[in-house]
């Protein structure tokens, strides 16, 4: 990172870069959407690509001077369209909400009825919460998950036939089970309804073929490249050829203005490092990962939602040992252990209180984590949910993730 020459520039600002540097470093990760993206991913977000206007897309730009832009946002649209298997591709979404918001604009007008995951059962505030534009729009109809912690696809149907929703969704912020895209299809094009399969959080582990992939069931896929996907904060939008030309408009002039091209060379690089093998080795010990830690809290009599994952997430259900997962999520802070409050199924809590904390293994396991490690990890969470009380074994549980934060060193090779 070119901390050195902030400094010389703004002492203000790049003391709270380092400062932040530092707590990435000494804090174990557990945030599910987060991740540490590569040194030359930064260092693409951080280039003279910034200072560019290219309204439109290649070959068919507002403004001039975008034939070197051009070259890389092409670049960018090949390498995603391979990694997924995918006709089309969008890559200017600035977020995933955005990208969302533009297939909402393409699908659908005012008023028009959408069928989604509640967000308290794991959905996404863009998939049509009250306080989103989705929700303010369009007549929002939502499925949860069964006391299992499973979606219950038959739910799913019964709502889509009763409601004859024009879209819906498939996807979540906080699922630990494999989708099924197949069945969802089956279920759109039973009332016909556009499918949306929103992958923004299992998109590393699609890419890979260790999630089944909805490229070829959805009518449209949309994903972040930021969660397991591990690049640059940002959005894609992918479709068949039919839908290519509507999609665009709706990203540009829809609902954004110019593109972040400086951020679209950077997901070009994570395309290019995802579509390497050794990603495909760090996806598969994310899941491994996310098992692991899983266990470990099982065997230590804690119940985790659906009592497993198959992904890169968990969610711990602390109701019976009468937490807070907003209480748990404070306490784990203060042994370097950084993780959200979030909701369980049937939460008796509001979602400001919540009876649940949400764990992902995708940062960690970009950090060298093990299965050995996850081990420990889960011990300290086990700690701090039986014994945040007792101040030797908070302490010690600090010293434990210190210990694991210096085993696996984070941007610590020269120029960071
Ligand atoms: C994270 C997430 C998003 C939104 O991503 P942003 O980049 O924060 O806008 C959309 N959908 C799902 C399912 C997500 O998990």
């Amino acid at each position: 990172m070119e901390l050195d020459l902030i400094r010389k520039n703004d002492a203000e600002i790049a003391d709270l870069i380092e400062e932040e540097l530092k707590r990435q470093q000494n804090t174990i990760e557990l945030i599910a959407s987060e991740n540490f993206t590569s040194e030359t991913v930064i260092a693409a977000a951080g280039t003279v690509l910034t200072n560019k206007y290219a309204e439109g897309k290649p070959g068919k730009r507002y403004y001039n001077g975008c034939e070197v832009i051009d070259k890389i946002e092409k670049i960018a649209q090949e390498r995603v369209k391979k990694l997924f298997g995918a006709e089309h591709a969008n890559v200017q979404p600035h977020s995933g909400a955005q990208a969302n918001m533009a297939v909402f604009l393409y699908t659908l007008k005012p008023g028009d009825k959408v069928l989604s995951m509640d967000l308290s059962n794991g959905g996404h505030l863009s998939h049509g919460s009250p306080v989103n534009f989705s929700g303010m729009y369009f007549d929002v109809v939502s499925y949860g998950v069964n006391e299992e912690g499973f979606i219950d696809y038959d739910e799913v149907e019964k709502l889509a036939l009763e409601n004859k929703p024009k879209l819906i969704i498939a996807g979540a912020s906080n699922y630990p089970r494999i989708i099924d895209f197949k069945r969802f299809r089956e279920i759109a094009d039973k009332v016909g309804a556009y499918l949306l399969a929103d992958i923004a959080h299992i998109a590393g582990l699609v890419a890979t073929g260790l999630h089944p992939s909805p490229v070829g069931y959805a009518h449209f896929v949309t994903t972040t490249t930021h969660k397991t996907l591990r690049g640059p904060r940002g959005g894609v939008i992918m479709c068949g050829e039919e839908h290519a030309l509507g999609i665009d408009k709706a990203v540009f002039p829809g609902t954004q203005g110019g593109p972040l091209e400086h951020i679209i060379a950077a997901k070009a690089i994570a395309f290019g490092e995802a579509l390497k093998p050794e990603y495909k080795e760090y996806c598969k010990n994310v899941i491994a990962n996310a098992n692991a830690l899983a266990q470990t809290l099982v065997d230590n009599g804690l119940d985790v939602v659906s009592g497993g994952t198959d992904n890169h997430l968990l969610t711990l259900d602390l109701r019976k040992i009468g937490r807070t997962g907003k209480d748990i999520a404070n306490l784990l802070e203060e042994v370097h252990v950084t993780a959200n409050k979030n909701t369980v199924p049937n939460d008796p809590q509001s979602p400001f209180v919540t009876s649940g904390v949400r764990l992902g293994a995708a940062a960690v396991t970009t950090r060298g984590f093990t299965v050995e490690d996850m081990k420990v990890v889960g011990e300290i969470i086990t700690n701090v949910v039986k014994h945040s009380d007792d101040k030797d074994i908070m302490d010690k549980s600090a010293k434990m993730a210190l210990e694991l934060c210096k085993k696996h060193p984070l941007y610590a090779k020269e120029g960071a």
